[in-house]
């Protein structure tokens, strides 16, 4: 019984009404969420699903830019049970991905509670269940699945002086267009995938884009003679060594697209997919920014050593006058924010396990989409979870055996 109808109960909680869930609380409604909820549902176990936002995938309705396409072909990027529409491109733009998203839990009827932010979840040891607490309520549920994605928060980086700015100062997760920057000088702090294109963008719309450069970076050519990079290194992984399909790409990239480093792009020491394995970052896949940069129109700028009133002073002695900047300094994981009590994650919210061995805690602790490996991790560890999940309802000794996971303590 839901406890805020029961008095007796409003009495014991008087700041929070409690509510037993039967299946598994999914914290978060983006991709690994749904796919999760997707997953318990074919295997007859019905989730709950808690989302701070009003809507379902908030990353790609709220917090991307428009021009943003799938940096994948779409079959690395879709969801278990159900397939992007056939007539979807190879790379579906965001509001197609966002429609696939709509149309996957309409299909699997997900319906997830909005604006119902986390703010603490707990394991009660005496009881063994999980505790997981909104404004609104306190849930409990024998299992919990955080699927709050690897970029909840964007990182606002540092950068010396920028309180003194006098222009505008976004992350990129606030920028839509850049129409709203037509002749205008904008300083982008960084250059992974959102840097790069971003700064394309603006270039698209005659502003003027100076990039900083701070780390080395590798940028790989999308697609080689119309076959997609990742596509090609995924196959090659399966055969040979990581170091060899490393040192293909490299060949393939500076075939393709020239010596980086000229550009100011310099390449790390440690190969592409070595260093996605060890440190999760990511490379850059090349989707027209690298020839704007060759033109001049996007000027490769080295570290900033401070922000001033107008502008920026850079390492190398040059001072520039800017509008704007764009801080394309990424993301973070919220989890430390709102987890309590449990030592399964590190103090930057990531799984201590490294994939594969990420997805699964202890006392029914699960995790979804903290693969570094996008969507094609998030379809993973969803069919995992389920899987394991509807596992321990088939197997628990059943007060009621049509519905096994209703046997709460
Ligand atoms: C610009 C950009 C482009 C990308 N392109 C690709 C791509 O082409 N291919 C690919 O595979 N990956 C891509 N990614 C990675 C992408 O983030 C993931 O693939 C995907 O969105 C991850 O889904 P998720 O559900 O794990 O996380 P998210 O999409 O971030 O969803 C997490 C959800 O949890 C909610 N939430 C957070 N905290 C709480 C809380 N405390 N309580 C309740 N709810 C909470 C959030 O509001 C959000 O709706 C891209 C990422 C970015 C930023």
């Amino acid at each position: 019984m839901d406890s805020c109808e029961d008095p007796h109960h409003q009495q014991e909680h008087q700041s929070k009404c409690t509510m037993r869930v039967p299946g598994p609380i999914i914290v978060g409604a983006g991709p690994s969420g749904l796919a999760t909820a997707a997953c318990l549902t074919e295997q007859g176990v019905p989730p709950l699903v808690l989302e701070k936002s009003d809507c379902i995938a908030s990353l790609w309705q709220q917090r991307t830019y428009d021009r943003l396409k799938l940096h994948l072909p779409k079959h690395f990027c879709q969801l278990p049970l159900l397939d992007f529409p056939e007539d979807f491109p190879k790379y579906p733009t965001k509001q197609q991905f966002i429609s696939y998203m709509d149309s996957y839990a309409t299909h699997f009827s997900i319906r997830p509670q909005f604006n119902q932010a986390v703010q603490s979840a707990e394991f009660d040891p005496e009881f063994g269940f999980w505790r997981v607490t909104t404004k609104d309520r306190t849930f409990i549920s024998r299992w919990l699945i955080v699927a709050t994605g690897e970029n909840a928060e964007p990182v606002m980086s540092d950068v010396a002086g920028i309180e003194k700015f006098h222009g505008s100062v976004l992350h990129t997760s606030a920028y839509k267009s850049g129409s709203e920057f037509k002749n205008k000088r904008v300083l982008v702090v960084g250059c992974g995938n959102s840097g790069m294109e971003i700064s394309l963008d603006l270039c698209r719309h005659n502003a003027i884009p100076h990039m900083v450069v701070r780390n080395a970076v590798h940028v790989l050519p999308q697609e080689v003679f119309g076959f997609s990079t990742f596509g090609i290194a995924m196959t090659l992984v399966r055969w040979f060594s990581l170091r060899l399909v490393d040192k293909l790409l490299l060949l393939i990239a500076n075939l393709t697209l020239g010596n980086t480093d000229k550009l100011g792009l310099r390449r790390p020491k440690t190969g592409p997919l070595e260093l996605k394995n060890i440190t999760g970052k990511t490379p850059v896949l090349d989707v027209g920014a690298l020839s704007q940069i060759k033109s001049g129109k996007i000027k490769v700028m080295e570290g900033v050593k401070e922000i001033t009133r107008n502008g920026a002073k850079f390492l190398d002695g040059q001072e520039r006058e800017f509008d704007s900047i764009i801080l394309a300094t990424g993301y973070k994981s919220n989890v430390p924010t709102w987890l309590k009590g449990c030592k399964f994650f590190t103090k930057d919210g990531m799984p201590r396990a490294p994939f594969p061995n990420g997805w699964k805690g202890e006392n029914g602790l699960y995790t979804v989409g903290f693969t570094r490996r996008g969507l094609l991790g998030t379809a993973s560890d969803a069919v995992k979870i389920a899987r394991d999940v509807a596992e321990q309802c088939r197997t628990m000794p059943t007060r009621d055996p049509k519905t096994s996971c209703n046997n709460f303590p």
